[in-house]
């Protein structure tokens, strides 16, 4: 009997493997992935892999069908049960493991799961996702005789994380886990923790009953702001579905985006890593790499992607990075990865130090700015399209970056098309120094659209 396996053609993805349960992705998946990504491991030379899985009704069953494909190919698998991603990628450090791999569907909705793998300490994409495929596809299985083990970190995690907390004054502090992956966790963190601590959704439930687990969208942080507002809470923090995203509010109950909380975090960073470079993705605001530069820093754009990130932090010795999407990732003191509960402990130390989190917020000027607008376009012209809009802008002498996209920069502000690795879509971003500004900048976007023949999405 042949072993040989073929995913959906739509699991295999950019960044990770993922699909609709029952429909696309299902425990002979997981059972390949572990007969392939264990050989490409047992390949390299590695012996250990670490795998967890969240809070998803279909998580279990996809776990025990892994780990049976990766133990059919004489790994050594290391269980460590349910939590977070960033739990996941610090077992890997801390047993440690020669790889790892965390099912969770993240913020998806609770019909959907995935895998994130990691070879060696770097994250794994790209084409070493279709090389999984290939690998199945052949059935290249190479086969031994594995082992299992189960091993609770989840005290050795949290003790790791509290150990960078270095606040002075406690805090109140209210945390919305939306019964993601992080609940656990967040439960015993908090008790070691100073302060006092409001924990909202902290059960794991993978029907997410309360709000959806995604802190980039404004609804989902309607519970967090009206609590901690009747809390008179310093900081609200929000995780999305499988802890490697954080949202943060203010005392005053407004939203700290990404870039801004990358901002906050850069001015205690630069302080013991004077003149080094800060990452941030394209979406990031202008003020931000105006702030990095201000702190004597040296501000890097690079692409949107955690992976991506991830990357060039490792190849340029970065301290910190981090997206508009809430990823954020510490090498100083810290792994590289992107946790954000860990992200929380540096939060609430350098508010406690230096705070309230509103003055923080402010030092950045204001701006005006779009929201992420993402719309359909053919696949087929997807890149295409990004590429002409690019010549064409750079031909007509404008300040263009084409790192992921086009962003352009005017005396308005900037303003950014760039096409989705992922799904089918284009997504335009502008922001400006003034109202009018912004209309203009808003309008330089429909022009170039319309010149390639896609038609302006709304707000635009
Ligand atoms: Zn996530």
């Amino acid at each position: 009997m042949s072993l040989a396996y073929q995913f959906h053609p739509t699991v295999l993805r950019e960044y990770d493997i993922r699909g609709v349960i029952g429909k696309t992705l299902g425990p002979d998946d997981a059972r390949a992935i572990g007969r392939a990504f264990g050989s490409m491991v047992v390949r390299s030379g590695g012996k250990r892999i670490a795998v967890g899985y969240d809070g998803r009704l279909s998580s279990p069953g996809l776990e025990a069908a892994l780990v049976e494909g990766l133990t059919s190919t004489g790994l050594h698998v290391v269980r460590i049960g349910l939590g977070p991603t960033p739990m996941l990628y610090f077992a890997t450090r801390h047993l440690p493991a020669d790889a790892g791999i965390m099912i969770t569907g993240s913020h998806n909705p609770p019909d959907y799961n995935g895998f994130k793998m990691m070879l060696g300490k770097a994250p794994v994409f790209g084409e070493t996702i279709l090389e999984i495929g290939k690998v199945a596809a052949a059935g290249d299985f190479v086969t031994g005789e594995g082992s299992a083990e189960t091993v609770d970190i989840r005290d050795v995690y949290v003790d790791r994380l509290v150990q960078d907390y270095d606040g002075t004054t406690p805090l109140k502090i209210v945390w919305d886990a939306g019964n993601g992956a992080t609940g656990d966790i967040l439960r015993r963190l908090v008790k070691k923790l100073p302060g006092e601590h409001v924990t909202l959704y902290d059960d794991i439930d993978g029907t997410f009953p309360n709000h959806h687990p995604d802190p980039t969208v404004p609804e989902n942080l309607e519970d967090i702001i009206e609590r901690l507002h009747a809390e008179k809470a310093a900081i609200g923090i929000a995780f999305d579905g499988d802890g490697d995203r954080i949202g943060a509010i203010d005392e005053k109950g407004r939203i700290v985006w990404g870039d801004q909380l990358i901002a906050i975090y850069a001015a205690d960073v630069l302080k013991t890593h004077p003149g080094a470079t800060i990452i941030a993705d394209v979406k990031a605001s202008q003020t931000l790499f105006d702030e990095i530069a201000r702190l004597g820093g040296h501000p890097l754009m690079w692409k949107t992607g955690h992976s991506l990130l991830k990357a060039k932090m490792a190849e340029t010795g970065s301290p910190l990075a981090g997206e508009m999407s809430g990823h954020i990732f510490f090498a100083d003191k810290y792994y590289g990865f992107d946790d954000a509960l860990y992200c929380a402990v540096r939060l609430i130390g350098l508010v406690s130090r230096t705070g309230p989190l509103s003055a923080l917020r402010d030092r950045l000027p204001p701006v005006l700015n779009t929201p992420e607008v993402r719309f359909q376009v053919d696949e087929e012209r997807k890149f295409a399209s990004v590429r002409e809009i690019q010549e064409r802008v750079r031909a007509s002498g404008a300040q263009v970056n084409d790192i992921d996209g086009v962003r352009v920069t005017t005396p308005d502000g900037w303003w950014l098309l760039r096409a989705s690795n992922t799904q089918d879509v284009l997504v335009a971003r502008a922001e400006a120094y003034s109202a009018e500004g912004l209309e203009r900048l808003k309008a330089s976007i429909r022009e170039q659209l319309k010149l390639s023949g896609i038609a302006a999405p709304e707000g635009f």
